[in-house]
This record gives C-alpha cells, sequence and structure tokens, in this order.
C-alpha cells in the first residue's frame, strides 16, 4: 500500500515541480497559472478533450489498489472513495454498488472493512437492493457539499462457464471479464429525499448507473495475462514475486472496467490522434484484425459527424458474450460468436458499441429509468455510420431487417408495449425488440423528418452541451426543437409513449 501511495504523492510532485519549473526562467512572467486540477489524469484525455465548464469539484475521485488472481478468478482490493454530499441536506448514510452480488452475474463481492480517512474512523456497513449495494453508516453526518474519504478493503469472486454461455462476468474461453471489480459509489440525484440510486437492474438489462469519476488504478496481475481495461496505463513495473503492477488513470468516465486474457494478441492504430487498439484470441486474429479496421472507420464517422472522443484511447476487446457486446469507458466488448461468423454481424455490432462511447460515456445514460434512450441512439448512429459508409441502401436493409420486421413480429405476438418504460417494465422476450429497435424507428423517423444536416446538428448540440452529465429524454426533445424547430413530440407519443407501435412498411 505504501508503495502506491508514495507513486500518487510522486506524481502529484513531479505535476508540481514541471508547474513551478518556468517561473525560475528569466524574462519569464511572474503571473502563475493555476495548477491543473486534472494533471495526473491528462494522460486519459485526447488533445479534443476541452475543460470549459466541467465542475470538477463535485466529481468522486477513486484511488484503488487491486490484485488479481486470475486462476481462482479472485480480486483483492482497497478503494479509496473521495465524494461530495450533493443532496443538500445532512447525510447519514452513504450507499456503494456491489453489482457482482446481483444474482444474474453469480459473483460475490464481500467488503472487509469500511472506514473514513484519515481518521480511520470504523464504519458500519449493511446490505440492501438485493446485496448488490452497501449501505455505509457514517459516526457523524456529512453536511451538504461536504467532502468525504471513505477507504473501502473488499473482496470479489468470479464464476466459470462453459463454452456455451453468454457471459459479461465471470470467466470462459480463456477470457476473464471483470466489470463492476470494485466497490462504486452508488450515483448521486442531487435530492434531499432518495440521495442515491439504488436501482436492481433486471436480468436483461444494462447493469451500472453511476456518476462521471476519475480513477487512478494499481492493479497487480501476474505477467503471463494480458490486461485490458478503461483508461490509460502510464506505467507497469515487475513486481517482487514476478507479477505486473499497472498503473491506470482514467477521467471523467462513469465507471472502470477490465478484462484479462493469457492468449490475447493486439492490434492497434491511431485514429485522429487517439490510440484504437483490437484485442483478440489468436486463433481469431484475421476477425480482431478485421474488428479493428470497423472500429476505426467506425470511429472516424462519429468523430466527424457528432464530435471528437475526447479521450486519449479506446480498446475493442474480444469476449465470451456471444453475438452480444457491452460498453465501458474506452472498452467495449465485442461477442466472440461474431468473430467465427461467416456474415456483417461483427461490423454492426461494433459500430453499434464504439457509438456508446458518444451516448454512455461521454453523454451519460440511465439504463434503468430510459433505457431505450441510448440504445435507440447507437442503433441510430449504426445506420449512420452504414450510409456514410456503404450509402442508403445498406442503411435501408438495417431499417427493415434489424428493426422493422423484429417490431412487426414483437406487434404480431402481442409483444408490443410503450417503449418509454423503466428497464424493469420489460419482459425478457420484448426488451430488446422494443428498447433497441422500436427506440430506432422512433429516432429514424426525426431523421428523415428533419433531414440528415439537422439531426446531425441535433446531435452535436446535445453531445456538446450535456458531455459528463446524465440528461433526461426531454433535454434531447428542447434541443431538437432548439436547432431545427421541429415539434418532435407526435413522433415522441407515437414511438415512444404510445402502446401500440404506428403502422409499419409491408
Ligand atoms: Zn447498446
Amino acid at each position: 500500500m505504501q508503495v502506491h501511495r508514495s507513486i500518487f504523492w510522486f506524481a502529484a510532485l513531479t505535476v508540481l515541480l514541471s508547474a513551478c519549473g518556468p517561473l525560475s526562467l528569466p524574462f519569464v512572467s511572474q503571473k502563475q497559472t493555476p495548477p491543473d486540477p486534472l494533471a495526473v489524469y491528462r494522460p486519459a484525455l485526447g488533445a479534443a478533450f476541452v475543460m470549459d465548464d466541467i465542475d470538477l469539484t463535485t466529481v468522486p475521485r477513486y484511488q484503488i489498489d487491486l490484485s488479481v488472481d486470475p486462476v481462482e478468478r479472485q480480486v483483492q482490493g482497497v478503494a479509496r472513495i473521495t465524494f461530495r454530499n450533493r443532496s443538500g441536506a445532512p447525510m447519514n448514510d452513504v450507499f456503494v454498488r456491489l453489482y457482482p452480488n446481483l444474482q444474474h452475474l453469480v459473483g460475490s463481492m464481500t467488503l472487509t472493512g469500511v472506514t473514513t480517512l484519515p481518521e480511520h474512523y470504523a464504519v458500519g456497513f449493511g446490505f440492501t437492493a438485493e446485496n448488490s449495494a452497501a449501505r455505509l453508516t457514517l459516526p457523524q453526518a456529512l453536511l451538504p457539499d461536504e467532502l468525504l474519504q471513505l477507504e473501502l478493503r473488499y473482496t470479489l469472486a468470479a464464476p466459470q462457464y462453459d463454452h456455451s454461455s453468454y457471459v459479461l462476468f465471470g470467466e470462459s474461453e480463456g477470457i476473464l471479464d471483470l466489470p463492476y471489480a470494485y466497490p462504486m459509489l452508488a450515483a448521486q440525484t442531487g435530492l434531499p429525499t432518495d440521495p442515491w440510486r439504488l436501482d436492481v437492474p433486471p436480468t436483461f438489462g444494462d447493469v451500472s448507473i453511476t456518476d462521471p469519476s476519475l480513477f487512478w488504478i494499481t492493479a497487480t496481475v501476474p505477467s503471463e495475462y494480458k490486461l485490458v481495461s478503461s483508461g490509460v496505463e502510464i506505467s507497469s513495473t515487475v513486481t517482487s514475486t514476478g507479477a505486473i503492477e499497472h498503473v491506470i488513470v482514467a477521467a471523467l468516465v462513469p465507471e472502470w472496467s477490465m478484462t484479462l486474457s493469457r492468449d490475447f494478441q493486439r492490434s492497434q492504430t491511431l485514429v485522429d490522434g487517439v490510440q484504437l487498439n483490437s484485442y483478440y484470441l489468436t486463433a481469431d486474429t484475421r476477425a480482431g484484425e478485421k474488428a479493428l479496421a470497423q472500429a476505426a472507420a467506425a470511429m472516424r464517422v462519429y468523430n466527424r459527424l457528432f464530435g471528437q472522443y475526447p479521450f486519449a484511447e479506446l480498446d475493442i476487446v474480444e469476449t465470451p458474450t456471444r453475438y452480444l457486446g457491452m460498453e465501458f469507458p474506452g472498452l467495449n466488448y465485442i461477442g466472440l460468436d461474431t468473430y467465427r461468423a461467416n456474415d456483417d454481424s461483427q461490423e454492426l455490432l461494433v459500430a453499434h458499441e464504439v457509438s456508446h462511447q458518444w451516448w454512455y460515456n461521454l453523454v451519460g445514460s440511465d439504463p434503468a429509468r430510459y433505457p431505450w434512450f441510448d440504445e435507440g441512439l447507437a442503433e441510430m448512429s449504426t445506420l449512420i455510420y452504414a450510409e456514410t459508409i456503404y450509402g442508403p441502401e445498406v442503411a435501408d436493409r438495417i431499417r427493415t431487417l434489424r428493426w422493422q420486421i423484429p417490431v412487426q413480429w414483437a406487434v404480431d405476438h402481442d409483444l408490443d408495449e410503450a417503449v418509454g418504460q423503466p428497464a424493469s417494465a420489460f419482459q425478457p422476450d420484448n426488451y430488446e425488440t422494443l428498447v433497441y429497435a422500436k427506440s430506432a424507428l422512433f429516432f429514424d423517423a426525426l431523421y428523415q423528418a428533419l433531414g440528415r444536416e439537422n439531426f446531425l446538428k441535433v446531435l452535436q448540440t446535445f453531445l456538446n452541451r450535456y458531455r459528463f452529465q446524465r440528461p433526461l429524454p426531454q433535454d434531447f426533445l428542447d434541443v431538437v426543437t432548439e436547432v431545427s424547430g421541429y415539434d418532435p413530440m407526435p413522433l415522441y407519443e407515437a414511438w415512444i409513449l404510445a402502446d401500440n407501435t404506428p403502422n409499419l412498411p409491408q
């Protein structure tokens, strides 16, 4: 622990020294520039990042030291979380999410000790939200806007699966997926009553809801394993036991995730100054290289049409999520079945997942209350990608095959309902069709009503205004009216709020 702490202070000292350096030169203005509050996290941010009016005082900070035993599929860690009470009222309880304890993730995360820092006062805790959260009872109330630093010691165990299962969390086919591998501060609502988001996600929806945060991670992993994670690695050193200690930073992202394998190969390229990596199993090298080219093409399209990706790195990684994928900050899981299929499933999945770096990572999403919002935008982005690269006929094929036919199927099988509902209101057999395809048809109807140029202006304005925030659907509708003068409410009511889908082309 001491070693990690000294690295942290060494980095801070280096920044301080370099900030002081120019002042000793002759003829240099004595006007001091304030120290960069993001200094140690800068390696994670790209050239396109603009600080503007981001309020860092409310951004939670994590300093996590963890070690992974991939053979036993276990993690031991210490997470130090610094955050501010944003509720406007005194707070007696703080909530952290222990998502691996969700029944369907089949993991086990245990807190072994919680204290305040720097005093090390003991903090009592108990479990809630179906064990996916811990309530930490503070020794004294945290006042509005007051800062608190907590230290949480924890252990984590992940399951192992056979070769046919969808695996989001756990090990299969030599790949160990470890998202949610630390106690995550629950998202704050900013309200005095119910100040914490404690949603329990359904088995078929996205898992986490958290606020943009700063991460300083020290991850110790056996040397034969390749570690792929959110953020950027700033150093790696060999420990006395021969393991590798990776120091990683990530900035202004909702969570931090990692995946490990002994068998990962890497292909890499630069896209508009961003380091893009594709990780894949040796047996899937060709498809892994293709995934890199697909992700590069998607990034170029989204950079140009939506706005520049403001982070330094993006990793695309083959994982046992079968034909599906999953978005994490700067890290997209792409299901390994698509690497082995001889069709266009991988390319469209990559285009969908990469777009989540704009619609989930950069503009935050609320997968519990508005699951359709970022999924519909990701689907629409996929169509815009295909239309830009391949032209209108391919875009039409996506409309028909990917959206209209599945939604018509849902209508014919009495599975149609309103899209504008929380994730928990859906069923496993209509969630994907409605939340992805029917919501995509809403965005597509808007796309056709506004025209491509105006629709892209809407996306650009929305992105620029709500980056590093979690806007509501209404915020998007307001931007539509502001930018284009078009009233989106009739389409919104017909496609998102109404129980019955409007007539589809036959
Ligand atoms: Zn998605």
